[in-house]
């Protein structure tokens, strides 16, 4: 079974972290903290991977198209 891990990473200094902590131990800055998923690749360790906002471009194009396609002349 594929099992996602996710760690928080300090935008200000890049210090990472298990679990979510409102101030850097590292740089001493507060809020700086985001969430970063580490998939696992084909190999073995794991992969960073950015959360992807899903797209609706393809829904409207096939909208798109079959108005389009329905058209009489
Ligand atoms: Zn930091």
């Amino acid at each position: 079974m594929p099992k996602d891990k996710t760690v928080f990473v300090c935008s200000s200094c890049g210090y990472e972290s298990p679990k979510w902590m409102g101030k850097c131990p590292s740089c001493n800055e507060w809020n700086t903290f985001y969430e970063e998923k580490l998939v696992k690749s084909s190999g073995t360790k794991y992969e960073k991977k950015k959360e992807v906002v899903p797209m609706v471009l393809n829904e409207l194009e096939g909208k798109e198209v079959v108005r389009t396609s329905t058209r009489i002349f």
